[in-house]
């Protein structure tokens, strides 16, 4: 028999073999490829006569593609223009694809099992006479149910292993190993107090999704997906428990839970676990390969039926899938930057389609497409306009960074004791109200999107900019390792004393960044406690752990950091939130700078006043009258969205229009533009020949033309229709393969996030 193997290697095409036994689509397979040997997935069987000699499959192995996840990696292979090898590879745990261990490891235990169990007493003082430990030991494994871990026998409760040999010698007990199953999260569930009642909203949306889940199957009415809006605060969490109390608890179906990235949202995710316990496998980006594996097989084997977890999430095997939820929607995390470049949450509309489940996205400031699909009609929409328990959405102010801080304008304040270091950091204004919080005993938090100490170094006299070797981008100044390091590339150098050009001494750091505005902070307010979260303090696996612990046992008094600190985190005592710099991703050249910026404004308030103290918002920004900002200050979502659906009619962008943005790169700079502009007009022939509503814009350098030492260009297609557009993508990835000189590739990203 012949297969089609669907092979982790950036090739469109599919591989013939011949095996002798009968398999299934889907199955996993050992295959020789050249010299090497590959793990693939069997994604068709095949009577065509191969063209070569047909070499035969290594090895069948188990654990395969369940039908329905091959479907939809099928869909993305199609949709995002990926091999399907590849989308295989990505959906599926590590520990299936490593060929040196084809069949996945499992991890066992020794243990420790009693198979007598000596009813009589007279009986077990015959054979326990003169050895008092081993009767001692038979009684412990007794109480324990009948058997235990050998390590934990001989560590914890030091038994001598002659001991456990004795009765196994006497015929009483046998060792035996078992599988164990690697769940650091097992037992970490919160205790569970009475939830509180629903109010108005949210139990309107919850009888909408209990409609859905009760709705005739493959009716379209349980799978056409929901939009839940509901302001910061709104207690959207509550929303989608009640829709899996539905779903897990009464049909006894399984459910996906999609966050952005769980280190950051733990709050969230022991809220599940204290609803469904040991029903959840929480699939953490610390975890193993073997225990994300572990977790894939409860998961397949219906021992577990809920899955919280990060993007790839939206893979899990759960067999009979009943809703899936995606929190915070507009997160661009959700869009995968390699190949495959899916967007889990159009992955997870898709599968709810093929699944026929619930599919709800939920968002204080949803992505303009789910918006626009509501508009249009195609998802529906659920609104929690107001914050659980009455609590008001935080008073917002501006502070004008345009106007120079006045001394005289703060009459007392804390800034005025400090002027030089608050100057430029916090305004009187927001230095005052921080320092309120300190006499207080509440907690503040400080956003600056903007990791570093400062984001350029400038030479006075010549002017000259510190820049990376590799990159078109000019390097961050660390003040704690006193290196410049690239946040593209991550080259790093010594911090310059003095200009190369010019041999000038005169040097300026410019640019704040959180590790400035940190010793800023820590010089007006010597005694406060400060946390800084951004990349570059928690690079340890259990890093945002141990802050927001400490944030939340109240260790801390202000917490600053970059845009890590706008997610999900729930202080009931953050009763300040100041934004240091509204500005700092609104003139970038993409076109959703502004939704960027009203979405990261929006969610940072919304950390602030969600206990019972209140709430008060202060934003520094050069640019109050921008409607990204002001729309933020007044909370009205609604009116951003209208206003930047305008913006983004002419020239035509998503929602509006699909975009795919089509960039080559290699290491010399006129053959990458000379490739960009042939694959460009080739395109153009392509589509006038196909007469295919599609338009090209470009070719031209990207916004960053020089990464990791490759030029890059790019030009972007456009085109009311999916179809029309997919159809042009598919042939410039199978009939453009740019060869020639300093290694050229060619990328193309569909629905892109981000076009720098
Ligand atoms: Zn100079
Ligand atoms: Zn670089």
């Amino acid at each position: 028999m012949l297969v089609e193997v669907a092979l982790p290697r950036p090739i469109s095409r599919t591989f013939t073999y011949s095996v002798d036994a009968d398999v299934a689509e889907g199955t996993r397979v050992l295959v020789p490829f050249g010299p090497r040997r590959l793990i693939g997935w069997v994604v068709a069987r095949t009577d065509r006569p191969p063209d070569a000699a047909v070499r035969p499959v290594r090895r069948i192995l188990d654990d395969g593609v369940p039908p329905q996840l091959l479907r939809l990696c099928r869909w993305i292979a199609d949709y995002y223009v990926a091999p399907l090898g590849l989308v295989l590879r990505s959906a599926l745990p590590n520990a299936l694809a490593d060929t040196n261990r084809p069949q996945a490891p499992v991890r066992t235990r020794r243990v420790l099992v009693l198979t007598d169990d000596l009813p009589s007493l007279r009986r077990r003082d015959e054979v326990f006479a003169r050895a008092r430990r081993q009767r001692e030991l038979f009684e412990l494994l007794e109480s324990m149910g009948g058997r235990a871990e050998v390590v934990h026998l001989t560590d914890r409760l030091h038994f001598s292993y002659s001991v456990l040999r004795g009765l196994e010698s006497k015929g009483i007990a046998r060792f035996d190993d078992e599988e164990q199953v690697r769940d650091p999260f097992a037992g970490s569930s919160v205790a569970k107090g009475p939830l509180p009642p629903l109010t108005a909203a949210q139990d309107a949306a919850v009888r909408a999704l209990a409609g859905a889940v009760r709705a005739p199957p493959r009716s379209g009415s349980r799978s056409a997906p929901f939009l839940l809006h509901g302001v910061t605060g709104s207690g959207k969490t509550r929303v989608y428990i009640e829709l899996l109390k539905q779903v897990v608890r009464r049909d006894g179906r399984g459910a996906i839970v999609l966050v952005p990235e769980i280190a950051l949202t733990p709050q969230t995710v022991s809220r599940f676990q204290a609803s469904f316990g040991d029903d959840v496998a929480v699939l953490h980006s610390a975890l193993s390969d073997g225990e994300r594996y572990d977790a894939w097989r409860a998961l397949r084997d219906g021992r577990k039926r809920i899955v919280v977890g990060a993007r790839s999430a939206i893979f899990a095997p759960i067999p009979s899938l009943g809703a899936i939820v995606v929190d915070e929607e507009h997160e661009s995390s959700y869009k995968q930057s390699e190949a495959p470049r899916y967007h889990a949450r159009e992955v997870a509309v898709m599968r709810a389609r093929l699944e026929d489940a619930v599919c709800v996205l939920g968002s204080a400031t949803p992505s303009l497409e789910s918006w626009h699909n509501t508009a249009v009609g195609k998802y529906r929409i659920l609104e929690l306009p107001e914050r659980i328990e009455g609590r008001p959405l935080p008073e917002v102010r501006i502070v004008d960074l345009r106007v120079k801080a006045d001394a005289a304008g703060s009459p007392d304040g804390a800034a005025a004791q400090s002027p030089r270091s608050s100057g430029h950091v916090l305004s009187p204004l927001l230095a005052r109200a921080v320092q309120d919080r300190l006499k207080r005993g509440e907690q503040t938090i400080l956003l600056l999107n903007r990791r570093g100490y400062a984001t350029f170094v400038q030479c006075r006299s010549c002017g000259d900019v510190w820049q990376c070797e590799h990159c078109n981008v000019s390097l961050t100044f660390h003040r704690g390792r006193r290196r410049l390091v690239c946040h593209y590339c991550f080259h790093e150098e010594p911090a310059p004393t003095h200009c190369e050009r010019c041999g000038s001494g005169d040097l300026s750091f410019r640019g704040l960044g959180t590790e400035q505005v940190e010793r800023s902070v820590a010089e007006t307010f010597p005694g406060a406690r400060i946390a800084r979260m951004d990349v570059d303090t928690t690079s340890g696996k259990w890093a945002h752990h141990e802050i927001l612990g400490r944030v939340e046992r109240g260790e801390v008094d202000i917490l600053l950091g970059t845009q890590m600190i706008a997610k999900g985190l729930d202080f009931p005592r953050v009763t300040l939130v100041g934004v240091v710099n509204a500005d700092v991703g609104l003139n970038l050249p993409d076109f959703r700078a502004s939704e960027r910026t009203f979405q990261l404004l929006t969610q940072v308030a919304g950390r602030a006043g969600r206990g019972d103290l209140g709430g008060e918002v202060i934003i520094q920004t050069a640019l109050p009258g921008h409607y990204a900002v002001h729309h933020a200050v007044t909370h009205d979502y609604a009116a951003f969205a209208e206003r930047e659906l305008q913006e983004r009619q002419s020239p035509a962008y998503p929602p509006l229009a699909r975009l795919a943005n089509v960039v080559l790169s290699g290491l010399e700079e006129e053959a990458v533009q000379e490739a960009a502009a042939s694959v460009a007009a080739a395109t153009l022939d392509e589509v006038a020949r196909r007469r295919a509503p599609v338009e090209l814009v470009g070719p031209a350098p990207c916004a960053i033309d020089r990464i990791r030492k490759r030029w890059r260009w790019h030009f972007l297609l456009r085109s009311g229709s999916a179809r029309a557009l997919g159809m042009v993508c598919h042939w410039i990835q199978e009939t453009r393969t740019p060869g020639g000189r300093g290694e050229l590739r060619l990328i193309i990203d569909r629905d892109p996030v981000a076009l720098l």
